[in-house]
């Protein structure tokens, strides 16, 4: 979503004024309180152990002593676990990331990605150095062939694409090897925030795969300098040839308009080779006959498509019959459409990397569990209602350990901890990500007020508060990205609906979130939270029925994995295992939505 880009104030009318040494940042200032334990670890260890240790202080430094020697992110493996939490198919945490190093067998996350040796070696550490979690959704071999096609055709047409609005217009390649072979494209217009961003970069790369077009991504924001090139010995990046202006020019008003002005009557002039898409929330129903056979078959004239959308349309693409076909081999887990292809497509520049796993190593690398909570307010100031909800949402669900608040319960705790007689030894890491302090500050102070009941260490973290919306300046937008990041480290996800932020770090974590609706009335809504369906993001536009379904049938029954999100109540989504009655119906106003029957 958008926010206007004018200065937003960042104070909170609660009173709890904003204060940046609070907030964790991945430089200097772990530094000064953590030199003396490494101080003490390595003289406690010179001395050959002969002094004795509570168990978990030996942990401690142990993690804090191998953390300062290796520069990989080593995770104990015998490290306990939260069972409640992990329910639902999430991995044991012990096992959590997935750090690949360039020695390891699968640096390709099990052929997703072309082999280290295609990229120029330089060229970006994220690559090599995966900080993932580890995922159960694999790629199929089909994905995992057609990627590998796609890259190869990808080098061939992208040098010929600053060919484009020429006489010949540079549509065919030429090769004496190959028969001729024709060239299409498919550009990416950068529009909006960094969570619809990826939301429609992965669906133009869906649908330059399904209409063997090749992706060509605006040059016109920092995207060069957020996200390492994803395809070996080639760029994504349209040709400076084209220009960013006329790139940026291309809106509602153009003649090119898919389904408007000049563009339907048959265009003679040299421009006529493309088609600008329009599929954002100002959309009509001439620009959703792209989800229809009949628009498919339209664009498929076009050489050039140029779309420009902030939704997530892969859903849409569902409808489409040609493509249904085609989608159910490449994609046997419907819900993994944008984890496989995030984690093909985004990996962070090393500038950003760097703020990672700087960020990583100082706060996230040694826990059992890392929570991560996601909090969009959409406002100026943090929304108070929403604190509450975070946390009856982990107390209702079991997501985080109760705090002790009773004097002689705490007294009693503390003793027991002196005695080393706590049940648990957990430690918990919490990653807060929001735009304001006020839920990690609060938060924070929950967990300092007292222990926990079962004696989990719970720590909290944030690493930025960048206050509001400033997209396009490059080192708020590299906080953005790196926020999404790492909350797809996590274990367990919190995100506030309605956002494609918290949508692109639950998808590329693999995780199903907790999701925190909206209040209407600015009241805790009832639930506080639902658990997702899926991981996927919510389209939250979908076309009208019309042309996708026959008249009169039931679209569940044809497209059972298609289904109501959880927070956008006319959006739509994709789910691996559809439940065994839905029903769809046809809203004037916002196209498919579920109907009263559905139970969510
Ligand atoms: P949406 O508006 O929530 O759907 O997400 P977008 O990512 O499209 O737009 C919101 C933008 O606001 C982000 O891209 C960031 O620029 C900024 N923003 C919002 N929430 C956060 C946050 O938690 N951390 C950081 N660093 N930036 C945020």
């Amino acid at each position: 979503m958008e926010l206007p880009r004018s200065r937003r104030s960042a104070h909170s009318p609660l009173g709890r004024k904003s204060d940046s040494a609070h907030t964790h940042t991945p430089v200097a200032d772990e530094k000064g309180s953590r030199l003396p334990v490494l101080l003490s670890s390595v003289l406690l260890l010179a001395l050959g152990g002969t002094l004795l240790y509570t168990t978990s202080f030996s942990l401690n430094c142990g993690d804090q002593l191998e953390q300062s020697l290796s520069p990989s992110f080593e995770s104990d493996s015998s490290a306990p676990t939260i069972r409640k939490v992990l329910d639902g198919g999430v991995l044991p945490t012990s096992h959590v990331l997935d750090e690949l190093k360039l020695s390891d067998a699968d640096n390709t996350l099990g052929g997703l990605l072309a082999d280290l040796s295609e990229f120029d070696s330089n060229s970006c550490a994220s690559r090599a150095q995966h900080l993932q979690r580890k995922t159960k959704f694999k790629p199929s071999q089909e994905l995992v062939q057609r990627l590998r096609r796609y890259e190869a055709q990808h080098r061939k047409c992208a040098s010929r694409a600053k060919d484009f609005g020429q006489p010949k217009s540079g549509s065919r390649v030429h090769d004496s090897e190959a028969p001729e072979e024709e060239c299409r494209y498919v550009v990416w217009i950068a529009y909006s925030g960094l969570g619809n961003r990826l939301m429609t970069l992965v669906s133009a790369f869906l649908y330059a795969l399904l209409t063997n077009r090749i992706l060509l991504v605006d040059r016109s924001s920092d995207m060069s300098k957020l996200f390492c090139e994803p395809i070996p010995r080639t760029s994504w990046l349209v040709p400076s040839e084209i220009t960013v202006e006329f790139v940026q020019g291309l809106n509602e008003s153009s003649p090119q308009r898919f389904r408007h002005g000049s563009s339907t009557a048959g265009d003679n002039s040299s421009t006529a080779e493309f088609s600008y898409v329009h599929l954002t929330h100002t959309s009509d129903s001439g620009d959703e006959m792209f989800f229809c056979d009949s628009g498919q078959q339209q664009l498929d004239t076009k050489p050039w498509l140029f779309i420009k959308s902030n939704s997530y349309t892969v859903p849409g693409l569902f409808f489409i019959t040609q493509f249904r076909a085609d989608l159910s081999v490449l994609f046997p887990d419907k819900e993994a459409v944008f984890h496989l292809l995030g984690r093909y497509l985004f990996h962070p520049s090393d500038a950003v990397w760097g703020w990672i796993t700087r960020f990583h190593k100082s706060y996230l690398a040694h826990h059992d569990q890392q929570v991560g909570i996601q909090i969009r307010t959409f406002d100026d100031s943090p929304l108070p209602y929403f604190l509450e909800q975070i946390q009856e949402c982990v107390e209702q669900h079991e997501l985080l350990p109760k705090v002790v608040k009773n004097v002689d319960s705490i007294r009693r705790s503390e003793e027991l901890q002196l005695q080393n007689l706590q049940a648990s030894e957990k430690d918990i890491t919490v990653l807060v990500t929001s735009l304001h302090p006020y839920y990690y500050e609060n938060l924070r102070d929950v967990y300092l007020s007292g222990p926990t009941e079962g004696g989990e260490s719970v720590s909290v973290h944030q690493p930025s508060h960048e206050g509001w919306q400033k997209t396009n300046t490059f080192g708020h937008d590299l906080k953005a990205w790196a926020d999404i990041y790492l909350l797809s480290l996590s274990d367990v996800l919190l995100t506030s609906g309605w956002s494609t932020f918290g949508y692109s770090a639950q998808a590329l974590a693999g995780v199903s979130p907790w999701i925190l609706p909206r209040s209407t009335d600015g009241q805790v809504p009832n639930p506080v939270c639902v658990k997702a369906r899926s991981m996927e993001p919510c389209f939250h536009r979908p076309p009208l029925l019309k042309c996708k379904i026959p008249e009169g049938a039931n679209p569940a029954t044809i497209l059972p994995y298609v289904q109501p999100c959880e927070d956008v109540k006319w959006g739509i989504k994709l789910i691996t295992t559809p439940p065994t009655q839905r029903f769809f119906q046809v809203d004037d106003r916002h196209g498919l939505h579920a109907s009263v029957r559905v139970t969510i």
